[in-house]
């Protein structure tokens, strides 16, 4: 499968994006690294975009800044058009609505699959059967009905990846971040698990940020963000125009 992904680049450049960065900056050590400079971003509902540069050029961060496991030292984050700002807006926004997936997977290793996909349905108030019965539906969805008893650590990579990515989907999000998903796996599996990503994005209509090192993951995407020392170079197709911006001094910036 080679398709390339295409859709919400075609909204009016007035509707309110569903993710949207504004003019932030985030620096570390009092100003001396700026992880990302002056970063504009809009991310529409049924995006598929991958973003793309070299090592610490600020790709995690700004995948931490859309989902608020880390925050904007100056500028803001905007969810459907509102700055989000309390931790507690953003942990009802991650049980809900936002998936994450990362390279490391970040399962619990004790636990089998089921089990480790059953934990993000703990904070809906389901019967421990709904529970059961959901995450089992996802697992199957994603290739793994006959290893979903497995403890994890008797799981490939690749299986690993796709547990992780149950667990990021079973509840249904709007969006799903995955940060070098296949960074940590063989070819044959990085392969399997992109294939997984662009179905899913595909059929469900889920917007897709993907952060990768893979140029033919990143073709399959139909829009590539490139970063480059903290900064967007280049925005392949974009609903609103793309214009690269003069950096601001990240540490003025800042105060
Ligand atoms: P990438 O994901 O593209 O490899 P990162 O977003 O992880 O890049 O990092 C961008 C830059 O910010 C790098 O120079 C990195 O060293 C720096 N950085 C990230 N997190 C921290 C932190 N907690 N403290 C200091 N520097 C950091
Ligand atoms: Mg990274």
């Amino acid at each position: 499968m080679s398709a390339v992904i295409r859709r919400g680049a075609d909204k009016p450049s007035d509707s309110k994006p569903l993710i949207a960065l504004r003019a932030v900056n985030r620096v570390h050590d009092a100003g001396a690294i700026a992880a990302l400079r002056n970063v504009d971003l809009r991310v529409e509902t049924g995006d598929c975009v991958a973003i793309v540069g070299a090592s610490g050029s600020g790709k995690s961060t700004l995948v931490n800044l859309l989902c608020g496991i880390d925050y904007p030292t100056s500028g803001a984050v905007l969810w459907e058009g509102r700055p989000l700002r309390s931790r507690r807006d953003w942990s009802r926004l991650r049980r809900f609505r936002i998936g994450i997936v990362f390279q490391e997977f970040n399962l619990i290793p004790t636990l089998t699959a089921l089990e480790n996909v059953e934990l993000a349905l703990l904070g809906r108030r389901l019967s421990a059967k709904l529970r059961f019965a959901r995450a089992a539906v996802v697992l199957e969805r994603v290739g793994l009905a006959s290893r979903m008893h497995h403890i994890v650590t008797r799981l490939s990579g690749g299986e690993r990846q796709r547990v992780a990515i149950a667990r990021a989907i079973v509840n249904e999000p709007q969006v799903l971040l995955a940060d070098e998903p296949t960074g940590n796996l063989d070819s044959a599996s990085a392969a399997n698990v992109a294939d997984l990503l662009f179905t899913l994005c595909e059929t469900t209509g889920m917007t897709l940020i993907l952060v990768t090192h893979d140029d033919a993951f990143a073709a399959r995407c139909q829009r590539q963000v490139r970063i480059r020392d903290g900064v967007i170079v280049d925005d392949t197709n974009p609903a609103v125009p793309f214009r690269p911006s003069e950096p601001k001094d990240a540490a003025k910036a800042a105060t």
